[in-house]
């Protein structure tokens, strides 16, 4: 074996080497870039998982017990609504949501939260505070949380200019502010879940999460007691945020199926307000 022969041998022995070495530092840096999810990540990323994702269901009681449980949802996971929105609570624990109040339906709702010991979030709108202000003192005192839900219900707040979302977002939570000075607004959830980057960013920027769902109860389609308790239960999952409503229209079928959804979700998974 010739002196040039051994020289090849060393260069290929070392560039073999090298080549591992830099293929598995790629793979680390890809896989650290990947998890790199949350609040503050970039919101503006499509996430095709969102649209392929499917809808985790089924039947109520192995959804609680089955292989769901064993997965619960990752933070990673939280963030894969439209536009990078919060969809899921990041945790097993399932968070129930009522949009477009303050409203005459309101105290029912928080009697019978309170009654089964559930905390929850209120998705509010600006214009209602001032008139529902002793509601929204309630729902403060008792325990639950609020969400920027705009002015006035604006379907179209993401074709709007960034200054004209800027002025709704800050104006509703200085409404919110005038009757419950300390309450903290984490979230912010666009009309119609009509998320765009304009009302995404906006959010964000005025320190909002901008928050879905994982599980709409269409209490405001239906309004039937009963297919709003079988699309709830049959739907629930570990992680899920679910989207009810204490105003916008006749809620008294959202307050009549909650007298017996509430018992049952109680029964069956961790309820928490959106931190
Ligand atoms: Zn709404």
């Amino acid at each position: 074996m010739t002196r040039w022969t051994i020289g090849a041998r060393h260069i290929a022995i070392i560039a073999t080497v090298l080549a591992v070495m830099l293929i598995a530092s790629l793979l680390v840096v890809a896989r650290v870039t990947s998890g790199n999810y949350g609040a503050s990540a970039s919101p503006y990323r499509p996430n095709p998982r969102a649209a392929s994702t499917p809808e985790p269901g089924g039947q109520a009681a192995s959804a609680a017990r089955g292989p769901m449980r064993a997965e619960p949802p990752t933070r990673q996971r939280a963030y894969d609504g439209p536009e990078g929105t919060q969809r899921v609570t990041g945790t097993p624990s399932m968070s129930l949501t009522f949009d477009d109040g303050p409203s005459q339906y309101t105290d029912e709702v928080l009697d019978l939260l309170d009654k089964h010991g559930i905390k929850a979030t209120f998705c509010v709108i600006g214009s209602q505070v001032r008139s529902h202000a002793a509601q929204m003192r309630r729902i403060v005192a008792e325990g639950h949380t609020l969400c920027n839900h705009t002015w006035n219900h604006d379907f179209q707040l993401a074709e709007r200019t960034p200054e004209q979302i800027v002025k709704d977002l800050v104006r509703t939570n200085d409404a919110i502010h005038t009757v419950v000075p300390n309450a903290k607004v984490h979230y912010f959830r666009n009309p119609g879940g009509n998320f765009n980057h304009r009302t995404v960013s906006v959010a964000q920027n005025l320190g909002m999460v901008p928050l879905h769902w994982s599980i709409d109860s269409r209490d405001w389609e239906t309004k039937d007691a009963k297919k709003i308790c079988d699309l709830v239960e049959a739907n629930a999952h570990p992680g899920a945020v679910v989207l009810l409503h204490d105003g916008g229209g006749d809620r008294r079928e959202t307050t009549k199926a909650l007298k017996k959804l509430l018992p049952f979700l109680k029964a069956r998974y961790d309820l928490v307000a959106m931190p």
